[in-house]
């Protein structure tokens, strides 16, 4: 039997993780939470076979705890509404797949956690790298010692975003970091095992105008962990810039771009091997339906995802800690 989602705000990425739950047999769309359903819900309807009576709003959402049809939520909101979203979907008794970024601060995460826990219902925060077999393969490989001793790396993912909720503080939480710049961060942060305990960071907004107002356009950090392993990363709304990742042996170099896009992803490297290079596994969405397993199978046989909201909650604490080394406001 499916896990049967309900996925909350229908915008770009529900529309990508339905289609991903179409080509998954562990994963089924049941029911849609949209504030404006009168014009979205009908094309799901009539795609995915969902009952015009599974679909509710946002004011009605707490009902979806008296339906059975419904396993899970899958949160794809703005930032700043994931806690509220997560946590009233706890109390109805349902598990949450939430996007990332987890929520708009570490208070947030914390409090979500709480809720799930209280409510026995699985929380995972959708970070779909993590599901990637190509990036399963490259962090094997950069562990494996086949780059001998990890020393640094660098990475960053730069793109042009100028429009709508992510450039308004109260709903996006902040700005390139939490969106594009989390990418990176995590990346690092799974492929050490370690949390970074030393933090530097410059923001800056050099496009005029009213659109950076309220968030920043740009953001260059460096993190040290405990081991001595130093990373230097950046993101930004206003860059055509690279998406990439380079994770720096002190026998090799592993080398991932573009890196953290939807599919197109390749990577080359050295090692004491010799020379190594790979590609994604699939098109778009195939990311979302290995991550879309895993939840299903999390749910199923009662085990905790390897993304867990404690994920989302460690990388909140190191962009708080970013912004702070920044001298930049924080959420
Ligand atoms: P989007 O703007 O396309 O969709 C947001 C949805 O929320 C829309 O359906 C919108 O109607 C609804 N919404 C409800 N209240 C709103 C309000 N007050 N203002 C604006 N929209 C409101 O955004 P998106 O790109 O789908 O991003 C949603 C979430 O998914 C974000 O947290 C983002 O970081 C995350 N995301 C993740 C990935 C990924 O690859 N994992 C990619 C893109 C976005």
């Amino acid at each position: 039997k499916p896990l049967r989602f309900a996925p909350v705000g229908l915008g770009d990425i529900s529309d990508i993780f339905m289609r991903a739950c179409a080509q998954s047999n562990k994963c089924k769309v049941t029911a849609l939470v949209s504030g404006h359903a009168k014009e979205k819900a009908p094309k799901y309807e009539a795609l995915y076979g969902i009952s015009p009576k599974n679909v509710y709003n946002y004011e009605n959402y707490d009902e979806i705890a008296h339906n059975p049809e419904i396993d899970a939520v899958y949160i794809g909101l703005p930032n700043s509404m994931h806690a509220e979203y997560t946590i009233r979907a706890a109390k109805a008794g349902k598990h949450v797949l939430c996007e990332k970024p987890m929520a708009i601060s570490s208070k947030e995460c914390q409090q979500m956690i709480d809720a799930c826990r209280e409510n026995n219902v699985k929380l995972m925060i959708a970070y779909r790298v993590h599901y990637d077999p190509m990036w399963q393969q490259i962090r094997k490989l950069a562990r494996s010692g086949a780059i001998g001793e990890i020393q640094g790396f660098q990475g960053g993912f730069y793109g042009i975003k100028m429009h709508g909720w992510r450039l308004n503080r109260k709903l996006a939480g902040g700005g390139s970091l939490l969106d594009l710049g989390i990418y990176p961060l995590n990346a690092i942060r799974w492929f050490t095992g370690e949390e970074p305990d030393h933090f530097a960071a410059q923001v800056a907004t050099k496009i005029p105008g009213p659109r950076f107002t309220e968030v920043e356009e740009s953001i260059e950090f460096n993190m040290r962990f405990p081991s001595g392993i130093l990373a230097s990363s950046g993101s930004s709304y206003g860059e055509n810039g690279p998406a990439y990742l380079s994770v720096d042996g002190t026998h090799g170099n592993l080398w991932v771009e573009p890196a953290f896009y939807y599919d197109g992803l390749k990577y080359h490297g050295t090692t004491i091997h010799g020379p190594v290079s790979g590609i994604s596994p699939g098109k778009q969405p195939y990311q979302f339906v290995y991550e879309a397993d895993h939840f299903a199978d999390c749910v199923r046989y009662n085990r905790t995802p390897a993304t867990p909201g404690e994920e989302g909650l460690k990388d909140m604490l190191a962009m708080e800690a970013i912004y702070r080394a920044a001298g930049a406001p924080i959420a």
